[in-house]
């Protein structure tokens, strides 16, 4: 059903939901509060005043006053106490109206940050809620992922009417999972769960309806990628003349390590075989996977077929274009390299000379390019191989349609995302993994170290240090710009830990280096140009989101600080700091935190610790479940690896959960089963088609 058609939603509105990507009430629906405020737990508010939300009961005793100041705006302030204190409550807005009128003898709950301010307690845009016997307050509140002039609370209005105009009708809220294993597992029913993930009473109710989507969602995938998997071994393709290129292996000015070894022999016998290949090769950065690349090209070009090669970024596209190159030309083979920005007249050369119709020794074997690839007039004759680099950096579909580009094409992945080992089979579902655990010899992992707020000066100092030794330094942030939530409060009293803050910050502070800013929310072009200055060492001190986290190899860069590290999750901390290391320099990595509570530095010392990906993705399972591998946000706002194309199993922190759903979907799709699937067959199909499961 079309947004526009739920009450309270207009054309304007409609746009807005546009941008969160929710077009129609089932998307509304399907879009679940990231998180809750618990303004039910009351505290007294000299106890509530320690900087972080809680609600308190607090009767008025002045009324409140209103005064205009700079910007348009205004402020509002008034007092108001519980038996245990009195706090100082004050709003700033640019609509007076917004603000209720607060008179002497009021009673409201107050929720917000309480904080001690010049010997008093206060408190800076809460939320107040009026108090009355006769309708309680609710107490959990959902918190959603939000745009301008979209709130909370606007959303929530607008699930609760597309859940009352659709619940009767409505293709996702069909059941499709066969009713044993609802039983077996206690899961709600869709409605019932739609319902409790926005309209929680009780803290149970969030707990239980989050099991219950998460199971869901890996029920949903993991039958999608065996339905894959049965469909791909029912193909059969003439097997390969393939045979490992000793005599090229032999040249390398290096001995390939036993996990690239191992690599290429499961990639030649997949070749050799009569099924179609789905190989995905999981290695820590910087642990040689280009090499297996390359010999998996070289194997498929032999046996008289051409290759693609597909990045996820113009850089690391031209980055491999440069190695790969004058490796395959040498042999005889031409590569050709096509990104979005090579020119028109270019680009038509290279369609050519991909075709069946141009002359065989003109013919281009090896393709390397970006996203460029897959747009429909690119055409290539015997294509045989498809090898996607950063597979998580593409969706599944986009991967699908580079494979689709010839008919019986084998795919080859690489990914640096480490999986802990146990869990390869289950999630990596129809693709074969070939697992490398070693890095090549003679590498040193980065030191690493866990600081806080009071080394600001010793770090200041450390950059330079670095910097005058001809170094580069990497700062990582883990938001753009200082955050929307942060209100006045927030930005006096909370460092600031946003990329566009340390930039200035940094450039005021060593006004004689070249300080550089990177991050998602610059255009490809300017991105690439910020990232060319760092790696031609015009820039010193990058300093940027995560955006730099995949694949670039800036040997000289051999500092890395990473601000609010707490606020990643390990894997993806352990990603940035493989930037760092990969020359033979001494290098550090620096996580700074203020993180208060044990847990949060317990989870840094892993990194600490450790430097295996493996190691670290097996630790980070432990202690926190698999949502956070798979999860796509953190901390609302913060992107992880989105990997596998989950949308719910960041809420997931139960292991059994997913393995649980994998025995079923095993059993569900079993050659031999006897369940009614017609309904799961047809949510697969949707699945397949948007890539995203539900
Ligand atoms: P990643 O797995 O992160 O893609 P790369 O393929 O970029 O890693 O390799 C990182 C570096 O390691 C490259 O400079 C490459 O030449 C080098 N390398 C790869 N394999 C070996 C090896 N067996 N011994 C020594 N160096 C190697
Ligand atoms: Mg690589």
């Amino acid at each position: 059903m079309e947004l526009e058609k739920i009450k309270g939603v207009g054309k304007v509105r409609a746009e807005k939901y546009a941008k969160l990507g929710i077009t129609t009430a089932e998307e509304l629906i399907s879009y679940i509060p990231l998180r809750y405020e618990n303004r039910g737990h009351i505290l007294p508010l000299s106890i509530a005043a320690d900087g972080e939300k809680h609600a308190c009961i607090l009767t008025v005793a002045t009324a409140s006053r209103a005064a205009r100041i700079s910007g348009g705006r205004h402020l509002i302030k008034f007092r108001a106490f519980d038996s245990s204190a009195f706090a100082e409550i004050t709003f700033f807005c640019r609509n007076i109206r917004a603000v209720p009128k607060f008179s002497p003898g009021e009673v409201y709950r107050v929720y917000g940050r309480f904080t001690l301010y010049r010997g008093g307690i206060e408190c800076v845009n809460p939320i107040c809620e009026p108090l009355s016997e006769k309708s309680p307050l609710p107490v959990l509140y959902p918190v959603y992922k939000t745009t301008d002039g979209l709130s909370s609370k606007l959303i929530s209005k607008s699930v609760q009417a597309a859940l009352n105009a659709i619940e009767n009708n409505c293709s996702l809220l069909e059941e499709y999972i066969p009713q044993e294993f609802i039983i077996k597992n206690d899961l709600l029913p869709l409605c019932k769960m739609y319902r409790l993930l926005h309209f929680p009473t009780t803290e149970d109710d969030i707990a239980i309806a989050r099991k219950s989507i998460c199971y869901r969602e890996f029920f949903t995938f993991f039958s999608m990628t065996i339905a894959q998997r049965n469909e791909r071994l029912a193909l059969k393709k003439a097997p390969f003349n393939a045979e490992i290129p000793f005599d090229l292996i032999e040249k390398l000015p290096y001995k390939l390590t036993d996990g690239q070894m191992r690599a290429v022999k499961d990639i030649k016998r997949d070749l050799c075989s009569p099924f179609v290949m789905r190989r995905i090769v999981v290695g820590d950065v910087g642990c040689g996977k280009t090499a297996i690349a390359q010999f998996a090209a070289v194997m498929a070009i032999r046996a008289g077929f051409n290759v693609a090669l597909m990045a996820p970024t113009e850089i690391l596209a031209q980055q491999h274009y440069e190695t790969l190159a004058p490796y395959f030309e040498s042999l005889g083979y031409r590569t050709e390299l096509l990104l979005g920005s090579t020119s028109a007249k270019e680009k038509r050369m290279i369609r050519q000379f991909l075709t069946s119709e141009c002359d065989p020794s003109q013919k281009i074997r090896l393709i390397i390019g970006t996203h460029a690839l897959l747009t429909a007039n690119v055409c290539m004759s015997d294509l045989g191989l498809v090898i996607i680099d950063e597979q998580h950096r593409f969706g599944v579909i986009q991967r699908q349609k580079l494979i689709d580009k010839g008919e019986l094409v084998n795919s080859l992945s690489l990914s640096a995302t480490p999986i802990p080992r146990s869990y390869a089979k289950m999630i990596y579902g129809d693709t074969d993994s070939s697992i490398i655990a070693e890095l090549p010899p003679g590498r040193t992992p980065p030191k690493t170290f866990i600081v806080n707020e009071t080394y600001r000066e010793r770090l200041d100092k450390f950059i330079e240090k670095k910097v005058l030794e001809g170094r580069q330094v990497y700062v990582v942030c883990p938001a753009i710009e200082p955050q929307e939530d942060d209100d006045e409060v927030d930005a006096r009293k909370i460092k600031d830990l946003s990329a566009e803050t340390r930039f200035h910050y940094l450039k005021n502070r060593f006004p004689g280096l070249s300080v550089d800013i990177l991050h998602g929310k610059m255009r490809p072009a300017e991105k690439e140009a910020a990232m060319e200055r760092f790696s031609s060492e015009k820039t010193q001190i990058l300093v940027s989101t995560t955006v730099i986290e995949v694949g670039v190899n800036v040997p000289n860069a051999t500092l890395m600080i990473i601000e609010g590290a707490d606020r990643f999750g390990l894997s993806q901390l352990h990603q940035l700091r493989g930037r760092v290391a990969r020359g033979t320099h001494e290098s550090f990595c620096i996580l700074v935190s203020d993180a208060k509570n044990a847990e949060a530095i317990e989870r840094l010392k892993v990194l600490s610790e450790h430097s295996s990906g493996f190691d670290i993705a097996e630790a980070d399972f432990k202690q926190r479940g698999p949502g956070d591998l798979f999860s796509m946000t953190k901390s609302g706002n913060i992107r992880q690896s989105g990997e596998f194309g989950f949308k719910y199993a960041r809420f997931c922190d139960d292991e059994t959960v997913m393995r649980q759903a994998y025995n079923d979907a095993c059993a569900v799709m079993a050659a031999d089963a006897a369940f009614d699937t017609e309904a799961l067959m047809k949510k697969l199909a949707k699945y397949a088609e948007s890539g995203l499961c539900e």
